[in-house]
């Protein structure tokens, strides 16, 4: 029996989504029995996982959405978190999850921060929006309102002040939520496919090839020279660029929200800090200000994760606004005021942080679907053309759903169809 005609695939789009294809291509049964080559195509000059796929929380929970991705992709999760080391490699553990009420209280200015700043800033634009996590949760409720002496706040959880809690619940119960540190999870993902011979290339796509009904390449310029175009050949083009999705095929509707976050490293003498993740709602002082305006009080719902390693890192984040999506990630504009007001909020409601200092502040754009079918939009796009096959679109789940995202775009490149879960609500017809 004649072998069959080698596979190029072409990845285009180096974050979380783009980075666990590779690990799932190359890491399929019949990877070198098909001779499939992997390439990996990415627009920044400083590698994988310079957009929401670096700078997310890295929640990973059985209640996120849509549920046919969430069951694989948790299961996956766990399994590679066993496989490869995650706890060690990428900050891989179960975390206690819960929405925390309270008030802040206003705390005096600190000097300027150890300061791992990723851009200029620039001024606070537009519209607050909210990044939609707890939408998974029946109705996304608010805790239930204790006594003072009752808050529910767990007796582990010292680096919240329990004076300034009005109360908490947890979201979901122990084991339905864990975490990863997203950055090292993608550029883990990366790097095991690469073992196996996926290649990264270093370029922007500006093009999608498509002769006679099928894809035959990518057209990418050379960052460095911006100007020169070069082909990479392709029997399979997967898209998975994130925000920047409808810039190569503008029948796509996804678009990009702006979110601001925060790293904080707190003093070594209180780590470890109890492994939680706190979807918060803070009303605010006058002076710390700067959040919704809600029947005369001010409020602030930042995330807060507690995150493992040597440096004990809290990750927080703010709400969306509307700048416009950059070109590049590389050109992301950091507002060093939406990292302030996410600090100064962060501060009125932990003594323990307000002790530590920040250590990056950072944007990042969330991918998000436009219309009223919620996302991702994953599957073969054969209406545009044959062996195009579309990743993108993963708004607030992304990192939780990656894994079975690329799993199943694995089983559509290498088995011609998705066997792993029915993922027919996703397929990109109904989009566009
Ligand atoms: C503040 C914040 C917190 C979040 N927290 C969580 C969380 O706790 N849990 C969770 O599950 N999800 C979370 N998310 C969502 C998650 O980060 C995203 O859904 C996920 O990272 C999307 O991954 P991606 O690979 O599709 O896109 P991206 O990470 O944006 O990657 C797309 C890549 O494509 C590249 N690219 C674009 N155009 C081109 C081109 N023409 N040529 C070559 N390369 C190109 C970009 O440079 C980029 O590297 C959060 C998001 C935000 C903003």
């Amino acid at each position: 029996m004649a072998q069959a005609e080698p596979r190029s695939v072409v990845i285009i789009g180096g974050g979380i989504v783009g980075c666990t294809t590779a690990y799932y291509l190359t890491h399929h049964p019949s990877f070198i029995s098909s001779r499939t080559q992997v390439t990996l195509l990415e627009a920044s000059a400083h590698g994988a996982a310079q957009g929401a796929s670096g700078k997310a929380g890295g929640l990973v929970a059985r209640w996120a959405y849509p549920q046919p991705l969430v069951d694989v992709s948790f299961d996956e999760h766990v399994r590679l978190a066993e496989l490869h080391g995650g706890p060690d490699r990428w900050g891989w553990r179960y975390v206690g999850c819960g929405s925390w009420e309270g008030r802040a209280e206003a705390v005096p200015e600190t000097p300027p921060e150890e300061n791992g700043a990723d851009g200029e800033a620039d001024s606070l634009s537009g519209r607050r929006k909210s990044l939609e996590k707890t939408l998974g949760l029946e109705g996304g409720k608010p805790p239930k309102k204790k006594t003072k002496k009752a808050t529910g706040l767990p007796s582990d959880l010292t680096w919240m002040a329990e004076d300034l809690t009005d109360a908490y619940s947890p979201m979901a119960p122990h084991g339905d939520t864990a975490q990863v540190h997203p950055y090292f999870f993608t550029t883990s993902m990366l790097a095991f496919a690469q073992e196996k011979g996926a290649e990264f290339t270093q370029g922007k796509a500006t093009r999608i090839v498509i002769e006679d009904g099928g894809v035959t390449g990518v057209e990418y310029c050379d960052p460095s020279t911006q100007s020169e175009q070069h082909l990479l050949p392709a029997t399979h083009v997967i898209l998975a660029t994130g925000a920047w999705a409808s810039t190569l095929l503008p029948a796509l509707p996804v678009t990009g929200t702006r979110a601001h976050s925060i790293t904080i490293r707190p003093p070594k003498h209180h780590l470890p800090l109890a492994p939680y993740v706190l979807f918060t709602e803070i009303t605010l002082p006058r002076d710390v200000g700067r959040g919704t305006r809600r029947r005369g009080t001010t409020h602030a719902s930042p995330e807060i994760y507690a995150r493992p390693g040597p440096d004990g890192e809290v990750y927080a984040c703010g709400p969306g606004d509307d700048a416009p999506l950059p070109p590049c990630v590389d050109d992301v504009v950091v507002d060093q005021e939406a990292c302030d007001n996410v600090w100064r909020q962060v501060r009125g409601v932990s003594r323990v942080l307000r002790a530590g200092r920040v250590h990056r502040r950072q944007a990042c754009y969330l991918p998000t679907v436009l219309g009223s079918r919620a996302g991702p939009i994953v599957g073969d796009a054969r209406q545009v053309a044959r062996g195009l096959v579309v990743a993108v679109g993963h708004t607030c789940w992304g990192i939780s759903n990656a894994p079975g995202t690329a799993r199943a775009i694995s089983e559509l490149v290498m088995e011609g169809e998705i066997r792993c879960a029915d993922l027919r609500s996703l397929q990109p017809s109904l989009f566009f």
